[in-house]
């Protein structure tokens, strides 16, 4: 092992080289002509010349040295299906599904919608895609009619795979009638839809349009269908960023540079190895289970689990009980499914043997100190790696790389720049480089993006462009929208989004700063902290907290001392300019179905504005607590 710094170096002043290297990972069947061609920035075009699929290389490949290891190890604890299928089995399923496929027509670059629960099916439909070259468009299966309407209207699929009901809590939630009326919304129309049926909720299927999966795979049992081999830039799938900020991205992401990112992160920044176990509890809805449940794991021959269930139920020692069953290596989670499992006896986390793990990845938003420290603790001294990422980027663009060089963590920091991101801070008004330390700026990744990131938004190169690069005064450079400091060793630390910063008399003050003062206090379990115009101020602060203990607020007195004392923690911690003008007390805050603060749209009505696109939001009864609040 070399040094993290000059592997890092190389992969920015010796592109070509390091990706040339990397690109050794994976099978093509056409190498690749040229490593990078960035001559129309921002664009960047990776491994030309290059064929190769990437159904290919997260199965097919596989089979000469393993084809009887597990692959695919699919565990409901919804309806008790416990099914591991080795890379032989995996290989017969998605070539029957691709077999499915290709009898209602689709090809290469036909767009496929999958709208699935986390069962196998959802798996060998995304590879199925991937093996024809058909691009695939995972939707949330916990979105409903609008959000689903929307996404089928972008990507105008020829067929969508769907099932009948996902299952939550042991009962059944239907996605049939949902996915009936989405296309009744959409002007696009599939011309099919495979249900599979999994006998939890009836359904009518709809002549000529519906097929039965089970009807389907059984004709094509021993059906062969060979991986169709495409260029490196031709894209393997679109999906849609969280919503967190706006109207959702369509994230269109290429074949060869993805396959080539995946296969170099799984050693490099997990330290996966084939013949290994890792289990990412994210859902394939999202780009983590995109990268990290489907292809990554299976792109380095090891064995990935796919989880249907709560973290909670039986009980909050399930994920624990699979680590020690299926001896799982690398772990991949989410700070919010940490603080579910915070509530949980800690007990139940040594319960199990887990002796297998070397690491606990999470990602998808900050991970905050106590929630660090609590897992770390509770899991004896487990390494717990943030991992700083988005939709866009598809692999990790900040944390710790133990694979190539061990590192400290350090709590608060996801690390440092991955190799292949030449990471940025920049002054937002000025544009600006911040090179010194402590400064803070806006994270930015100057071009050409690694492999693996975003080519473009589906069908709007223009949005891209304009989205992304133009954001920075006299700069083409990617903005992630994301503020951030570095520190004197070069460990980043995140505080904020750059929509989330407030301006009070003057004072620009990120929201996240005075969340974490906030929560510092003991009775406080979570709290939203927004900007709202003032006729004075330009803006005020606004927090809408959780207390831990709500016994003694019963009263608008009791309510109204407590304010207070929250407000004397920012006073003396941050100073009174960035005391909140109110401090509201409510038992749950508006977040996404990926479990984040959806501050834009707290904002909106603190200010009396209409909420806008609420189609990611998670629990609407949250939302309208603020607006019965802001009444009052
Ligand atoms: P949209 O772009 O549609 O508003 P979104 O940004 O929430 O939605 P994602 O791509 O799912 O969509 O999330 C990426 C964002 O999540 C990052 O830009 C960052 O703000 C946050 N994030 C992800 N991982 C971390 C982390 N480890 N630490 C801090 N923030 C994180
Ligand atoms: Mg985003």
């Amino acid at each position: 092992m070399g040094s993290f710094a000059d592997f890092h170096a190389r992969s920015i002043n010796d592109r070509d080289a390091f990706w040339a290297e990397q690109a050794k990972r994976v099978d093509w069947k056409v190498q690749p002509q040229q490593i990078c061609d960035y001559s129309n920035p921002p664009f960047a075009k990776w491994f030309v010349g290059g064929e190769t699929n990437l159904c290919h290389n997260a199965v097919d490949r596989h089979l000469a040295e393993r084809a009887d290891q597990p692959a695919l190890i699919f565990v409901s604890t919804e309806t008790n299906q416990e099914k591991t299928y080795t890379y032989r089995d995996l290989h017969a399923e998605v070539q029957r599904m691709a077999a499915i496929l290709k009898d209602l027509g689709v090809v290469k670059g036909d767009r496929v919608l999958i709208y699935m629960p986390m069962i196998a099916e959802a798996a060998f439909a995304m590879l199925a895609c991937a093996r024809l070259g058909a691009i695939h468009s995972v939707v949330f299966g916990g979105f409903a009619s609008h959000s689903l309407a929307t996404r089928i209207e972008d990507a105008s699929p020829k067929v969508i795979i769907s099932a009948d009901a996902g299952s939550r809590g042991g009962k059944g939630v239907p996605y049939k009638p949902l996915l009936d009326e989405a296309i009744k919304l959409s002007a696009h129309k599939p011309a099919n839809v495979i249900m599979v049926d999994r006998q939890l909720v009836a359904f009518t299927p709809v002549a000529g349009r519906d097929v039965d999966y089970a009807t389907e795979r059984a004709k094509h049992m021993d059906t062969v269908v060979p991986c169709e081999w495409v260029e490196s830039t031709h894209p393997s799938y679109t999906l849609y960023t969280s919503g967190t900020t706006g109207k959702p991205k369509g994230v269109q992401r290429d074949t060869g540079g993805y396959t080539v990112a995946l296969a170099s992160s799984i050693p490099h920044i997990y330290q996966g190895k084939p013949g290994g176990t890792f289990f990412c509890t994210s859902d394939i809805g999202w780009v983590v289970g995109h990268s990290y449940i489907i292809y990554g794991p299976l792109i380095g021959g090891m064995a990935t689990i796919l989880y249907e269930g709560l973290p909670i139920r039986p009980d909050g020692g399930i994920w624990w009980s699979l680590v020690e069953k299926y001896k799982v290596n690398v772990m991949f989670s989410a700070p919010t499914a940490i603080r579910v499992l915070k509530k949980q006896d800690p007990a139940l986390l040594t319960k199990y043997d887990l002796s297998s793990l070397q690491a606990l990845f999470l990602a998808g938003e900050p991970l905050d100190e106590p929630t660090a420290k609590w897992i770390s603790e509770g899991l004896n001294g487990k390494a717990i790696i943030d991992n700083y990422w988005q939709t866009e980027t598809g692999w990790p663009i900040l944390t710790i790389c133990n694979g190539v060089e061990k590192a400290e963590s350090k709590f608060g920091s996801p690390g440092k720049a991955v190799y292949g991101y030449n990471v940025k801070l920049v002054d937002d008004q000025t544009g600006e480089e911040l090179t010194g330390a402590n400064q803070k700026g806006v994270l930015t990744i100057e071009g050409p993006l690694p492999p693996g990131n975003l080519q473009t938004i589906w069908g709007d190169d223009e949005r891209f462009v304009k989205t992304y690069w133009k954001t920075v005064p006299g700069k083409l450079v990617y903005s992630t929208f994301d503020w951030a400091v570095r520190d004197e060793d070069g460990y980043f630390f995140i505080l904020g989004r750059t929509d989330d910063v407030i301006n009070v008399a003057g004072h620009r003050l990120g929201t996240r700063e005075i969340e974490e003062s906030i929560s510092s206090h003991p009775n406080i379990a979570e709290v939203a902290v927004v900007g709202v115009a003032d006729q004075l101020k330009g803006q005020v602060a606004m927090a809408f907290a959780i207390a831990k203990d709500t016994s003694g607020l019963t009263d608008a007195a009791a309510r109204k001392t407590f304010e207070a004392e929250v407000m004397k923690v920012v006073d003396s911690q941050l100073g009174a300019v960035a005391r909140p003008s109110r401090v509201l007390f409510v038992t749950a805050l508006p977040k996404t179905r990926s479990g984040k603060l959806l501050r834009r749209a707290i904002q909106a009505v603190a200010e009396g504005r209409d909420p806008g696109d609420l189609t990611t939001m998670d629990d609407p009864a949250a939302l309208q607590q603020i607006v019965d609040l802001i009444k009052t």
